[in-house]
């Protein structure tokens, strides 16, 4: 049997397509109830629902800045979420040209008989949720299956599960009209070197690209969100050409061209470096047969919570700030980004958490 070829196939491969445009990237806005309840307690501001509503709104209302976006991902919560003034949100981004995308999985669980690796939850009704979730307006998901780098980590075993979990996820949301964006996050945690980061991101993604072979999932209607190639958040830091040139290569040892678009998680950078090290990438003259996007969640909103501080009257401040950094971000996925942007409270800030959970 050959890959998908079915009803959603040509709608897949436009979405996906579409997601990777040059000059556009995606805004991660998908912090399950309990992570975004930390953000607001940053700021103190109650985790409830009308909160995180008005936070929400803030950011994807902010003027002028849908247009360096292709799409937006959401919590479940948000995708049924409207306005102030009573307009869905999806409706809002539909109106601005950025895909909805909606966040399927269900955290992860510790595998049994490792050294605290785990596994990724939520494929028993998941075909039933993408339906759902199509109708209301969604076009893509994310799973988020999470790795890590130890003496003897990752296992096997976690490598060969988790792989199998996104595949899975991915043909699921293929059947029911969502592309895939495939995220095996390698977790920062750790005291290695940058080589010791490619080598494992390099055999991670031969398996997973392995098991989406596997599932019969069609490439081009997939996106990959990985980490990028850098040393653990123990050890020196190298510069953002060393990252740029270790984490193509590593793509390009693994990833197919038939993927349109690679859009990078943030995983604990601060704004500014991972701006930086995205422009670095698109500036280097190498092969590159896929579009290097952002899909960003802390790199994109740490400055717009702190100038919002939870205050109506700051609301135009934080949009400003989002507007900043997606403007920055866009102009890095062209190798275009002068730099400059970082001067505002928090854009340095490493937001670097442990054993981070989303
Ligand atoms: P960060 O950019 O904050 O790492 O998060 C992006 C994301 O969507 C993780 O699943």
């Amino acid at each position: 049997m050959s890959c998908y070829k079915g009803k959603y196939h040509d709608e897949l491969c436009a979405n996906a397509a579409y997601i990777g445009s040059p000059g556009k990237g995606i805004l991660a806005a998908d912090e399950s109830t309990g992570t975004i309840g930390k953000r607001l307690a940053s700021i103190n501001v109650e985790n409830n629902e009308s909160n995180r509503r008005i936070f929400r709104e803030l950011l994807f209302t902010a003027p002028d800045t849908l247009q360096y976006l292709s799409g937006i991902i959401l919590f479940e919560e948000t995708l049924y979420q409207k306005t102030a003034a009573g307009k869905l949100f999806v409706d809002v981004m539909k109106e601005g040209g950025v895909l909805p995308g909606i966040k399927v999985d269900k955290g992860t669980i510790e595998l049994k008989g490792t050294n605290g690796e785990t596994t990724t939850q939520g494929l028993d009704d998941l075909a039933q949720r993408c339906k759902k979730y199509y109708e209301a307006g969604a076009r893509f998901a994310k799973w988020r299956a999470v790795l890590s780098i130890g003496p003897n980590e990752p296992s096997q075993l976690s490598m060969n599960e988790n792989a199998n979990g996104l595949a899975r996820y991915a043909i699921i949301c293929q059947e029911n009209g969502l592309v895939p964006i495939v995220e095996p996050e390698i977790l920062v945690d750790g005291k290695h070197d940058i080589d010791r980061c490619a080598d494992v991101t390099e055999r991670v993604l031969a398996v997973v690209y392995k098991a989406l072979s596997d599932h019969h999932v069609c490439l081009e209607g997939t996106l990959l969100k990985p980490n990028m190639v850098t040393p653990g958040s123990e050890a020196p830091r190298v510069s953002p050409d060393v990252i740029a040139e270790y984490t193509v290569r590593a793509l390009q040892r693994t990833m197919p061209p038939a993927v349109p678009a690679v859009v990078f998680l943030s995983g604990g950078q601060s704004e500014e470096e991972a701006t930086v090290n995205l422009n670095a990438m698109n500036k280097l003259a190498v092969k590159k047969p896929w579009t290097l996007t952002f899909s960003f969640g802390r790199a994109l909103q740490q400055s717009t919570i702190k100038a919002w501080a939870g205050k109506e009257e700051n609301i135009a401040k934080g949009q400003q700030a989002l507007l900043t950094r997606c403007k920055a971000n866009s102009e890095a996925t062209l190798g275009k980004y002068q730099g400059g942007t970082g001067l505002v409270e928090g854009a340095f800030e490493s937001l670097h958490v442990k054993d981070y959970k989303y």
